[in-house]
């Protein structure tokens, strides 16, 4: 295969929205008035993300202090929803208050099994040397890759044995083991690009499943690569005006595209 220059450039984010339906794509490019306000749900997981944020930094301060690591999580969750209207001023400029007060006030019930399970990983991590690795942790910066012509932002950048790679932080329910498909894809695709800027293979990627304090750590294989090159054509192609076929799912009932996507749907059956 030969790498071209590409005309469209493609974002991380719009890979994760193609892993989780193609059609999402398509109204992201075209549509930007069915994300103009944040669902509750939403502003959730932005508190959430915020908050997974600074659990390297809670696991290098608290370790092994039970009752501690409670207390330092309920004051982190309190102080990123005070803060999070100055961090992404334009997306919750809509949001009333009252529902950032209840999405935390949902996200307090879950804080003690985030830090049972931290708690827990301290004790089953440090011998494999992922707590300290995790201690290099910083935010991710911009990310290009002129060969894929893909960008994107990395939750975080952890050195793990000399290499800089990628940590993810996802808000949804946390498989019982390892990563769910997409979120391998997610950190190979960052992986790739991770590359572009460093001297060496990345090899390793770190998620962190915010709703339940669990991080784990995956190896990058070739499958995934592979996957995220055969799927950035088809993300080019959507971005160039091409829509996707609809891939129903349970994603579709609280779909903010739902309306015009199911009119589409019908239109071109009668007609194809
Ligand atoms: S309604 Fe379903 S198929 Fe349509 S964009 Fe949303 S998730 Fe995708």
């Amino acid at each position: 295969m030969f790498l071209k220059k590409h005309k469209t450039n493609v974002n991380i984010s719009e890979l994760v929205l193609y892993f989780s339906c193609p059609r999402k794509v398509y109204y992201a490019q075209r549509d930007s008035r069915a994300s103009a306000t944040l669902s509750f749900p939403q502003v959730e997981h932005m508190i959430l993300r915020e908050t997974g944020l600074s659990y390297p930094e809670l696991l290098k301060t608290y370790s092994s202090k039970d009752e501690e690591l409670f207390r330092a999580l309920e004051e982190l969750l309190f102080r990123t929803a005070e803060e999070i209207k100055f961090i992404h001023p334009e997306e919750l400029a809509d949001v009333p208050a009252d529902i950032i007060e209840e999405a935390t006030g949902n996200l307090q019930s879950g804080l003690r099994n985030i830090s049972d399970n931290l708690l827990s990983f301290l004790r089953t991590e440090s011998d494999t040397g992922l707590v300290r690795q995790l201690e290099s942790f910083r935010p991710g910066s911009l990310f290009h890759s002129e060969l894929l012509g893909l960008s994107g932002i990395p939750a975080g950048i952890v050195d793990i044995d000399g290499t800089l790679s990628p940590l993810i932080i996802k808000t949804g329910r946390c498989p019982d083991n390892g990563l769910w498909a997409n979120d391998r894809l997610h950190l190979a695709a960052l992986a790739m690009l991770l590359e572009e800027a460093g001297a060496s293979p990345v090899k390793t990627g770190i998620a962190t499943y915010a709703r339940q304090g669990v991080i784990r750590r995956m190896n990058i294989r070739s499958d995934d690569r592979r996957q995220v090159l055969s799927v950035l054509p088809k993300v080019r192609r959507i971005k160039d005006g091409s829509m996707p076929d609809r891939k129903e799912s349970a994603l579709c009932e609280n779909c903010a595209h739902s309306p015009v996507c199911n009119v589409q749907s019908s239109l071109a059956s009668k007609f194809f």
